[in-house]
């Protein structure tokens, strides 16, 4: 980037607030999926105006901009891979508003989400999407992935939320759109279009969110099962009895036994799987789903525990937020994909990873969100070692025609960015992906805003 351009970009933001010491660069070249790809330089902005500023800039100068809230992805959709710069939202950090008399909360982008969740407990609110990454990931990156976790089953995902925008759109333009009421139809839903655009639509400089009244009581059982067919078995008969979880996630043998190599979990040796229960409500509503999911385990010969306190939840927790550390302890490198099938066939889809693994020998483990179908699905290797590289790639292609055949989809939170982009068109059907690159190319027409992301091909 010509020494001209970096001092327009220091103009716009302050000169602290631009980057381009190689140090300082590098913190800004990775994320989640461990590929490094350095920007030229990074910006700071701290205000929709001078996020605007910078892509006029860029559409004048033909440079890639590349937006980043805290790297936390998993497909490489902050990664600089045509170079340019990298506008992170991390200044934009405030929360503006919070209305709890209309449940309402209205946040800068680089608000990082557990933060806004601890805000809005004070006032006896709730904001439901829970990813996993929730004390570092931001609420901007979360509203660009339409990020989700364990409670989606019961409460939905980002986009269930995320009810007006403030949008910078990629020729500097700032558009407002959306409400900050509980309805509103007026003219096209550009929200569910911009949610998910994974940044290549717009950058998010404010959003209003939804929020709700926090439930007065949770109960957690852990359910145990000597065999896994059993397990994925059960999750869509569980949701069928009248059950509503606010959590149904599920752990294979693979998974549980990484977890006790670093962990006591005391469980049964033939334990083959495991499903993490949780119901959250009124005082009242709650003791009528328990006694609703106890009767159901009871008459099925279920083997559970039920966390007596908070200690016993937070041990149980412990287990299932330690898979995706734990499962290094196999291979040094993984395929990690968050694939979404039909409830009722989850079964289908962990047999076949079994015959993937057996048949390309890998070790193949499934865990995650079992309640909405959305498996992830961790494919163990070693990169460095030829065969099995070439043998995990196998196996990820065959994964994903798989799910598809199944009526499922690629990702249901994670988003394509680049890792994915080659497969898109096993999901979309190319009419729909004509009309999407269109959206792209007419917002977008010099393509500077998070170039050769989602789309095969760039
Ligand atoms: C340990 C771990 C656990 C995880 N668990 C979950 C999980 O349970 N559920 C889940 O959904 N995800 C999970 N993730 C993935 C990741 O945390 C989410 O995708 C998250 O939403 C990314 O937020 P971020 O702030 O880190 O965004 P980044 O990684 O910085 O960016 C992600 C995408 O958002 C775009 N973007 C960022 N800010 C903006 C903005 N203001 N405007 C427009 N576009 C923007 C970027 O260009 C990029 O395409 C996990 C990741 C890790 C490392």
């Amino acid at each position: 980037m010509q020494r001209a351009l970096i001092r327009e970009l220091e103009t716009i933001v302050g000169r602290p607030n631009l980057l381009t010491a190689p140090e300082e660069l590098s913190c800004y070249s990775y994320d989640g999926t461990g590929r490094i790809f350095l920007p030229e330089a990074v910006a700071l902005p701290g205000s929709a105006a001078e996020v605007a500023a910078i892509l006029r800039l860029a559409n004048r100068h033909g440079f890639a901009v590349v937006p980043r809230g805290a790297g936390t992805g998993m497909t490489g959709g902050s990664l600089p891979t045509a170079g340019g710069l990298v506008l992170a939202t991390a200044r934009m950090n405030r929360i503006l508003e919070i209305d709890p008399e209309n449940m309402i909360a209205v946040v800068e982008p680089g608000v990082v989400t557990g933060d806004l969740q601890a805000a809005l407990k004070k006032h006896n609110l709730m904001y439901p999407p829970d990813p996993a990454s929730l004390k570092f990931c931001t609420i901007g990156g979360n509203a660009a992935e339409c990020a989700g976790g364990p409670s989606a089953v019961k409460y939905g995902v980002t986009r269930d939320y995320v009810i007006g925008l403030e949008i910078v759109l990629p020729t500097g333009e700032i558009m407002r759109t959306g409400v900050r009421t509980e309805k509103g139809v007026v003219g096209y839903d550009l929200i569910r279009l911009f949610v998910g655009s994974e940044g290549t639509l717009g950058i998010f400089t404010r959003l209003v969110l939804r929020t709700l009244p926090l439930p007065e009581r949770k109960e957690t059982y852990l359910l145990i099962f000597d065999s896994l067919a059993r397990a994925t078995g059960l999750v869509a008969g569980i949701l069928a009895a009248g059950i509503r979880p606010c959590t149904l996630e599920y752990m294979d043998r693979t998974a549980i036994r990484v977890v006790r190599d670093h962990i006591p979990l005391p469980l049964p040796p033939e334990t083959a799987a495991l499903l993490l229960v949780e119901i959250d409500g009124s005082g009242v509503e709650v003791a009528g789903q328990q006694d609703l999911l106890v009767r159901y385990l009871r008459e099925g010969d279920i083997a559970f525990r039920h966390a007596a306190d908070d200690r016993e939840r937070a041990e149980i927790w412990l287990a299932r937020r330690s898979v995706s550390p734990a499962v290094f302890s196999l291979k040094p490198d993984k395929i990690s994909e968050d694939v979404v099938v039909p409830r009722s066939r989850i079964p289908d889809l962990v047999r076949f990873t079994e015959e993937l693994a057996a048949d390309l020998d890998l070790t193949i483990l499934t865990f995650g969100h079992a309640g909405d179908g959305n498996i992830h699905v961790n494919i163990m290797l070693d990169r460095t070692d030829k065969r099995e590289a070439e043998q995990g790639a196998a196996a990820r292609a065959a994964l994903f025609q798989f799910v598809v055949d199944l009526g499922g989809s690629l990702s249901g939170e994670h988003g394509i960015g680049l890792t994915k982009a080659e497969f898109v068109p096993l999901e979309i059907d190319a009419n729909a992906l004509k009309v999407m690159k269109n959206i792209k190319r007419m917002l977008d027409p010099n393509n500077i805003l998070n170039p050769g992301k989602i789309f095969p091909g760039g």
